[in-house]
């Protein structure tokens, strides 16, 4: 879709807060994007703050001049706020309150045997219930596990970890995660990891394929706080690579934490990573044996 005439995006500017609800920015409403992929969203940003530049910004920014700052360093914010004329704080605010309309390409990793569950059932929240359940199934079916059924209550009472209830996690970055967090998709749940302990990682890595979910994620399912620090980051990107002309793109250590369950709607994809750095192998790459999960297996 054209974006719309510089005139048209300074009206909305102007206009009054109450004018413009939240979620229907004229750039950003319905508009998908790939954190990885600026050409996804680097021209709406472009539109986007053109408005808000005063009448010097652009000389000031200077685009294609290399600036020597990290990629992650809050002083690219500097950078762009001396070429606005809003204060930094309310761009992104009013970035934030824009993002609320569009969707953002996030990934969750897990461990499966048939992704077509996903495609299925949506993805839920951790419920603690369902894990224990999981949790009993699989020393149950594992003969090498089972000298661990005695202690498994004290186990999980151990395992004070409370922070996942009815939660679910998605990441922007999935080379990222690949990385430096790549053990949910080696070894599945992180509660079960840290109830079993590493007794139980070969068992673990015995079931399934490591795979990465592709979600859809219209933002308006975040927390506003959480989008809040994501807008910040996209300025941020945004700045580092108008000035660095780059060919990278900044690795982001960024989750949304969610408090719903994700449809099957919105998962779009799914992807089987070859290698994945293994934490609990100091970083050691893992190499997964298998390629395909049922869902996507060749048929015969
Ligand atoms: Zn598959």
């Amino acid at each position: 879709m054209p974006l719309p005439p510089i005139e048209t995006r300074i009206q909305t500017l102007l206009a009054p807060a109450s004018a413009l609800a939240k979620g229907d920015d004229i750039i950003w409403k319905g508009h998908g994007f790939i954190w990885k992929a600026p050409e996804t969203w680097m021209p709406q940003m472009t539109a986007w703050l053109e408005p808000r530049f005063r009448s010097a910004g652009w000389k000031k920014l200077s685009p294609g001049k290399f600036r020597d700052i990290t990629c992650d360093d809050t002083e690219w914010l500097e950078v762009l706020q001396d070429c606005l004329k809003v204060d930094l704080d309310t761009c992104i605010d009013d970035l934030t309150a824009a993002l609320a309309g569009a969707r953002l390409w996030t990934y969750h990793g897990c461990r499966t045997e048939d992704a077509g569950l996903y495609f299925r059932d949506g993805l839920q929240r951790h419920d603690r219930q369902t894990m224990t359940r999981r949790l009993y199934d699989l020393v149950d079916g594992h003969e090498t596990l089972a000298w661990l059924k005695p202690s498994l209550e004290q186990k999980i009472a151990r395992t004070d970890n409370t922070i996942d209830l009815g939660r679910l996690y998605v990441v922007v970055d999935d080379d990222f995660m690949i990385e430096t967090a790549g053990h949910y998709l080696i070894y599945g749940s992180e509660w079960i990891l840290a109830v079993l302990g590493q007794a139980a990682h070969q068992v673990l890595k015995s079931i399934g394929v490591p795979t990465l979910l592709e979600i859809d994620l219209p933002l308006d399912a975040v927390a506003s706080g959480d989008r809040r620090e994501f807008a910040a980051d996209l300025l941020m990107e945004w700045t580092r690579r108008a000035c660095n002309v780059t060919d990278w793109h900044t690795p982001l250590n960024f989750t949304f934490c969610l408090e719903q369950d994700i449809p099957p709607a919105w998962i779009v994809g799914h992807s089987h990573p070859a290698r994945i750095e293994d934490q609990f192998d100091d970083f050691r790459a893992y190499v997964s044996p298998r390629s395909t999960c049922r869902h996507c297996e060749p048929q015969s």
